[in-house]
């Protein structure tokens, strides 16, 4: 398992080598920045890329970021996981062939959600950002935002019906957050739906249970990128009928301590008959469409089988969690460290091990999680 890990390491590293390598031929700054987007995206129409929707599901351990390369040259980036991977992302992008991401979506303020979006969006040209109208006090939040504005660009409200691109076949559009009063930062996630021909997909963020209830517009997908990790507080039963996905996606960590995915999620899935893909399993996942069926590149399913061993798993992450001090609530689901603001009055101290087992999961403000 290490092994797979330090293999795409250093895979990495070989392609921003190349990528150093190729600078020079890239040139570059300033003025020239649009002229540089406009040809690099004429050589890649000409390489006869130009009709195909390519989506990669990244493997950046136990977070999420998606990049989706778009018919008409454009592309979108949702996510870009904790602040560590945002060089690994950046060079991904680049070997693609893109300088310029067109439409950028933080799903919502949370590390593994936007930790690495500070380094593309200092590194990258951006076009439209979006993200949802919700506030925290996290470092990584208020970095991001400060990177955004030093850059001159208007953060656009991430909304139910607020639609990104409609052209020719593609059709994207935000289903999500239709509320907004959320308790949990996980149900403001924009939720994007893209459809491309015949082909759809739904990327869900962290969106829970609620926030999918919520939702009235159109869900049906053939590719479902399964809310927050595939924790137990998403995918509902009546929500996943409705998408109703040939293929689900799950962006999580190998041997995350939350025990993601959950396994009555990948049962629910296994009974829709969704063939599920994994991150952690099987890495960067890509799938591509001309829009009118959708491919796996590189596919190497282990949908089933595989499951097995999630029980044992999540049991030896609870295991190997620190023994450090948390605070948790009567009403909440969270736990959090002393002095985060949403911890309210009479707390109870436990282990991070014992909050885990109770079933509570890390505030996403105060981070409390023990590295
Ligand atoms: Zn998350
Ligand atoms: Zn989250």
């Amino acid at each position: 398992m290490r092994t797979v890990k330090t293999r795409k390491r250093s895979a990495f590293a070989a392609a921003a080598l190349v990528l150093l390598l190729l600078l020079p031929l890239l040139s570059g700054c300033g003025g020239a920045d649009s002229v540089t987007s406009q040809q690099t995206r004429e050589t890649r129409t000409a390489a006869g890329n130009g009709q195909t929707l390519k989506v990669s599901f990244l493997d950046v351990d136990q977070g999420d970021s998606t990049f989706i390369e778009l018919p008409n040259g454009q592309c979108m980036l949702i996510d870009a996981g904790e602040a560590e991977y945002g060089d690994e992302i950046l060079s991904y992008i680049k070997e693609e062939g893109y300088d310029r991401i067109d439409y950028l979506i933080a799903t919502h303020p949370h590390s593994d959600h936007i930790g690495g979006m500070r380094t593309i969006v200092e590194a990258l040209d951006i076009g439209a950002v979006y993200m949802p109208r919700v506030q925290t006090n996290t470092q990584v939040f208020e970095k991001l935002l400060r990177a955004v504005r030093e850059k001159g660009l208007k953060i656009q409200t991430a909304k139910a019906g607020v639609e990104i691109l409609e052209e020719g076949a593609v059709d994207i559009r935000l289903v999500a957050p239709a509320g907004d009063d959320y308790s949990d930062l996980n149900d403001y996630s924009a939720v994007v739906h893209l459809s491309y021909g015949e082909d759809a997909f739904l990327f869900m963020g962290d969106a829970e249970q609620r926030a999918e209830e919520d939702i009235t517009q159109e869900i049906q997908a053939d590719v479902l990128k399964v809310g927050h990790h595939g924790s137990e507080y998403s995918s509902g039963n009546s929500f996943l009928k409705e998408v109703s996905p040939d293929y689900a996606v799950i962006s999580c960590g190998q041997d995350n301590k939350y025990g993601h995915p959950d396994q009555e999620v990948l049962e629910k899935l296994k009974k829709l008959r969704a063939k599920v893909f994994r991150t952690d399993r099987q890495g960067t996942i890509i799938m591509t469409s001309n829009g009118n069926g959708i491919s796996v590149e590189g596919q190497n399913q282990r949908q089933d089988g595989s499951q097995s061993h999630t029980e044992t798993k999540s049991k030896k992450a609870a295991a190997t969690v620190g023994s450090q001090t948390v605070y948790v609530t009567k009403s909440g689901s969270k736990y959090h460290t002393a002095d985060c603001y949403m911890l309210k009055s009479s707390p109870r101290s436990l282990t991070e091990k014992q909050a885990l087992e109770e079933g509570y999961e890390p505030c996403g403000i105060c981070d409390p999680q023990e590295e």
